[in-house]
């Protein structure tokens, strides 16, 4: 048994999405749609959204919330791993990038579970919290946006995601391919601190894995 992670040499990867990526056509399209836009690396890979979607489906997930939606690829990929019933609140400042996305998720039917809501993150966040069913409603939560907030949207979002619920953070090893560990940038020393926020939090388990940029999971106690 190996006591580390393999680093990832790009023939590796690429047998890796070789022998094990299913990619929906609909998300391949939309991955085509951002690839030439000068800030695509804001994207998930494909196989962490399958590695999302798996989870979802693994869950049993209905109620999702997202932070960070962009042009809606990883929103996409967790609605068609939902049941016909399930919603995902996607929350996002941009018009323009989540524009790109939107006719993506009414070709693969699943628009309607989606709700896109174009504002600061915190402010849905508390909206959602002052709802009925709002606290401890929620199955699953990823988050990929501003990393100066990353610990106020986790404090919102351990009131909002059930008890043996999932928040899922992104970009918590590196940030642009590279490892925060080497970075003194606002963004990368508020990764460090959001790290060090969870790490011993007794109010969750947690495991960090080394899939994109990093993915934390916390289930929440
Ligand atoms: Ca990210």
């Amino acid at each position: 048994m190996s006591p580390r992670n393999l680093a990832l040499s790009p023939d590796v990867h690429a047998y890796l999405l070789g022998v094990s990526l299913r990619e929906p056509p609909v998300l391949a399209a939309l991955r085509a749609a951002t690839a030439p836009r000068a800030e695509a690396g804001m994207q998930i890979s494909p196989e962490q959204g399958q590695f999302m979607a798996l989870l979802v489906r693994l869950m049993g997930a209905r109620r999702c919330i997202e932070v960070g939606t962009y042009t809606g690829y990883s929103a996409l990929a967790v609605a068609l791993a939902l049941p016909a019933d399930g919603t995902i609140v996607a929350c996002d400042v941009s018009e323009e990038f989540t524009q790109v996305g939107r006719p993506f998720w009414r070709e693969a039917g699943v628009a309607d579970k989606i709700t896109l809501r174009i504002q600061p993150a915190l402010a849905t966040l508390d909206e959602l919290l002052a709802l009925p069913g709002g606290r401890g409603g929620y199955d699953f939560a990823f988050v990929d946006a501003d990393k100066d907030n990353y610990i106020p949207y986790y404090e919102r979002l351990l009131q909002l995601v059930r008890t043996g619920g999932l928040i899922a953070i992104d970009n918590t090893l590196a940030l642009s391919s590279v490892p925060i560990l080497h970075l003194e940038t606002p963004a990368a020393i508020a990764m460090k601190a959001f790290n060090a926020h969870v790490h011993q939090d007794a109010r969750v388990d947690l495991s960090m894995l080394p899939i994109g940029e990093g993915l934390t999971l916390l289930r929440v106690l």
